[in-house]
């Protein structure tokens, strides 16, 4: 799309520098021709050196003898028709008029070229411009219908809170009438906030679904434009759109595109966004909340919304969708394993509590993939050993066998991640580490994956250290081993994590004494919804870095120590995960004992090839690692 554009401009430039030469480069026939006296010219007709002329209003052309061109302007009042025709030279006349009219579309032409050129971009920039020639300023909200499948309350799952609060729009949705008559207050917008994947268009949807009504789709993306104005004739569209086929249901996603706070953000005003989000606000005080348009946007991040959107009249319900808890997971899981069947050692709740910080579309995400595993080996249902791999897949990104690392490559990165694992195992308050891979996965060369036993809810000073010190045990092992000249750009996104870590711990969660219990993290961000953003001073600046600085390279520190002492366990450990590759939790503690890990359950016989376990489009859900320190990939 970028591209298009880029395409596009540079056309577009082309062809106006295009249509200024033309404009500037006379506006009379472009013939080349010397210009002469006029003297000259009735010399030369005298001396009989003219073959032709041509009368063009004051202009005159002619061919000389040697066929060369001349042009020359008449004074008013001389009189050379009939001279010429004395002389026999042939003469004709070009109504002024006419050429007048043709050179004008002749200058017009570049700029019709143009405008038809960035009609052609803007449709296709819209995806195949199904709006007709003319759609650009129309809004792509799109329409789902039942045949994109009805989604009711009883496909969403364990976000039973957030249904309860939309029901009540539902019942206005499906008898609008009834309920203005009997006096009850009628939201116009509903806004959901939650992290990614937490099943908020899926809710929307449901209350469409459960509804019976129409449901509109689009992004808040779609309305920042390149050119100005034309999200706001989006808006527009959208509404006009919606309100010809109430009651119905608008779902804006990622309303932060257009929403953010206005006079904020990258660089000061953005005018094309402040123009689109002024219209959003005009059009939704424009409705009635009785006509039964009902706008649900989705958000995971409130505080950048402009707090105009959060005013009585707008988005005034205000729906928090939370990651599952651990009932709330083994609730989608069954919803999602409903059309999968399960082999008899599936056990939901086990799962349920192995997934923390699962999302539901990472959940959607591992029973499909569990489905796919029984699938590849033909099993007509899923095992608890699909659900494991699968688990893998979705936490660690897929394997990537095809990567080809250097013996070299593979022993540092053995030793990186044996380094985190052991340093995780040794702070008490790390979460138990879970398992230990130098298989490359997703854009790792290899990581060490630890899980919470339950659903952490906050995090403690000491937990933080701890777990700082668990991630910068990387590029502490790697310069144990190697020396820090050895060291790769392999720790860089350990580096990364601890960064944010301990900046989080020092700007917002008050954890350093010496910088104290003040937010700096909206000083640094410049504002907040609701707030003003405020300067912090140099001194208070260098105690913020300073302060971030040492909580890393205590951590570090504390790393290099435990690895110092339990030196033998760490090299056990790495040329386990040499040999081995994939170690789990069980299996590291034994490697590192100097036992042998004791291989885990056997690869699954493939059975009867017979009907395999029905297996749905595989949702879009970005693989994601816990964060314990992947190993970044080398650059290639
Ligand atoms: P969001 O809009 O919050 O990013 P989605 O609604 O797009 O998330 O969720 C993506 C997919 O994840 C859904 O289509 C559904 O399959 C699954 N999902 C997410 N949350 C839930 C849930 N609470 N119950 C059941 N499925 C869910
Ligand atoms: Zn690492």
């Amino acid at each position: 799309m970028g591209n298009a554009r880029n395409i596009a401009f540079w056309v577009v430039l082309f062809l106006l520098i295009l249509a200024l030469f033309n404009l500037f480069s006379g506006t009379g026939g472009t013939m080349q021709s010397t210009s002469v006296s006029y003297s000259e010219f009735v010399q030369k007709v005298e001396n009989e050196e003219v073959s032709r002329v041509t009368l063009d209003g004051e202009r005159v052309r002619f061919r000389g003898e040697d066929g060369t061109d001349y042009t020359t302007i008449k004074p008013e009042d001389a009189e050379i028709t009939q001279l010429l025709i004395d002389q026999g030279i042939p003469v004709s006349a070009e109504s002024q008029e006419q050429s007048g009219f043709q050179s004008f579309i002749l200058s017009l032409l570049p700029f019709v070229l143009l405008v038809a050129i960035w009609i052609y971009f803007m449709n296709r920039m819209q995806g195949g411009g199904r709006g007709g020639a003319m759609g650009f300023g129309k809004s792509r909200a799109k329409l789902l219908t039942e045949k994109h499948g009805r989604v009711t309350f009883d496909d969403v799952a364990g976000i039973d809170e957030a249904k309860d609060e939309l029901q009540e729009i539902v019942e206005f949705l499906r008898n609008p009438q009834k309920f203005s008559r009997l006096g009850g207050k009628i939201p116009k917008g509903a806004l959901l906030v939650g992290p990614p994947g937490t099943g908020k268009t899926l809710l929307a949807r449901a209350i469409a679904g459960e509804a019976g009504v129409p449901f509109f789709t689009i992004s808040g993306s779609d309305f920042v434009e390149m050119f100005v104005g034309v999200g706001a004739s989006r808006v527009r569209d959208m509404f006009e759109q919606a309100k010809k086929n109430a009651p119905c249901i608008v779902f804006i996603d990622e309303i932060d595109a257009v929403g953010r706070h206005r006079g904020a953000g990258y660089g000061g005003g953005n005018d094309e966004r402040e123009q689109t989000l002024n219209q959003l606000l005009v059009e939704m005080d424009g409705f009635e909340a009785n006509e039964g348009v009902i706008i649900i946007a989705a958000t995971n991040r409130k505080d950048v919304l402009d707090p105009a959107l959060l005013r009585p009249g707008r988005f005034d319900r205000q729906v928090t969708v939370p990651n599952p808890d651990i009932k709330g997971r083994e609730k989608i899981l069954g919803v999602h394993a409903r059309k999968t069947p399960l082999g008899p050692d599936v056990d939901l709740r086990i799962i349920a509590r192995g997934t923390p910080g699962f999302s539901g579309a990472d959940l959607a995400n591992l029973v499909n993939e569990a489905a796919l595993m029984a699938a590849r080996v033909g099993r007509r249902f899923v095992t608890m050993e699909d659900f494991e791999q699968a688990k893998d897949k979705v936490m660690m990104g897929a394997e990537r066998r095809s990567m080809v690392l250097t013996p070299d490559q593979k022993e540092k990165t053995a030793y990186h991640e044996a380094g985190h694992a052991v340093v995780g195992l040794a702070l008490p308050k790390c979460d138990p580490v879970y398992k230990a891979t130098i298989i490359p996965r997703g854009g790792a060369l290899g990581m060490v994956v630890s899980l919470p036993e339950m659903d952490r809810l906050n995090w403690h000073k000491s937990e933080c250290e701890q777990k700082l010190a668990m991630t910068m045990a990387g590029k502490a092992a790697e310069i144990l081993k190697y020396g820090p000249e050895e060291v790769s750009n392999g720790p860089a996104g350990d580096i990364q994590q601890a960064s944010q870590l301990a900046r989080a711990m020092v700007l917002r969660w008050g954890m350093s004494d010496k910088v104290g219990n003040i937010d700096y993290a909206e000083a640094h961000e410049g504002y907040s919804g609701q707030t003003p953003g405020f300067s912090v001073s140099a001194h208070t600046k260098e105690l913020i870095e300073e302060e971030v600085k040492r909580f890393i390279q205590e951590a570090y520190d504390k790393a290099f120590e435990i690895l110092t002492e339990k030196k033998e366990e760490w090299e056990r450990l790495a040329e386990g995960l040499l040999e081995y590759e994939t170690l789990t939790g069980e299996e590291i503690q034994r490697v590192m004992r100097g036992e042998p890990p004791q291989s885990g359950a056997d690869e699954d016989e493939p059975e009867d090839k017979g009907n395999a376990p029905s297996v749905t489009a595989i949702p879009k859900t970005k693989p994601k690692a816990k964060p314990t320190g992947g190993m970044e990939p080398e650059p290639t």
